[in-house]
């Protein structure tokens, strides 16, 4: 259900196999998203639901520090985009990871790129 995405940076930083989306088993409550903290130059996935929806933050576990999301969550799809994952998260939003060149937490730069890289259940 959910899609395997790999990110990666002309200086070398490499995400490894990140397991985006939720399982058949833990969809309703669990949504996992890329997002970095830029204080400890980390790529991580963070679960976006709780009880009530949709949390409006996350925190980074190293240091406690607010992360940023990469992509967008939306309240519909929107037309004509060239996606490398999008993922409903309930029934009023998606997320939507374009493609594009995306921030890197270790060089600084717009230079990270994704990849899809497969699925996973
Ligand atoms: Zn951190
Ligand atoms: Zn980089």
């Amino acid at each position: 259900m959910g899609s395997i995405i790999r990110a990666k940076c002309s200086c070398g930083f490499d995400s490894g196999d990140l397991y985006v989306g939720g399982g058949f088993r833990d969809f309703m409550d669990v949504s996992k998203i890329p997002c970095y903290c830029d204080h400890c130059g980390i790529l991580l996935l963070v679960n976006v639901k709780n009880k009530t929806g949709i949390k409006k933050y996350n925190k980074c576990p190293e240091c406690m520090r607010k992360v940023k999301y990469y992509g967008e969550i939306l309240d519909g799809l929107i037309e004509n985009y060239d996606e490398i994952f999008d993922w409903k998260l309930n029934d009023d939003k998606i997320y939507l990871l374009q493609k594009g060149k995306y921030y890197c937490p270790k060089c600084k730069k717009e230079n990270l790129k994704f990849f899809n890289v497969g699925c996973w259940d």
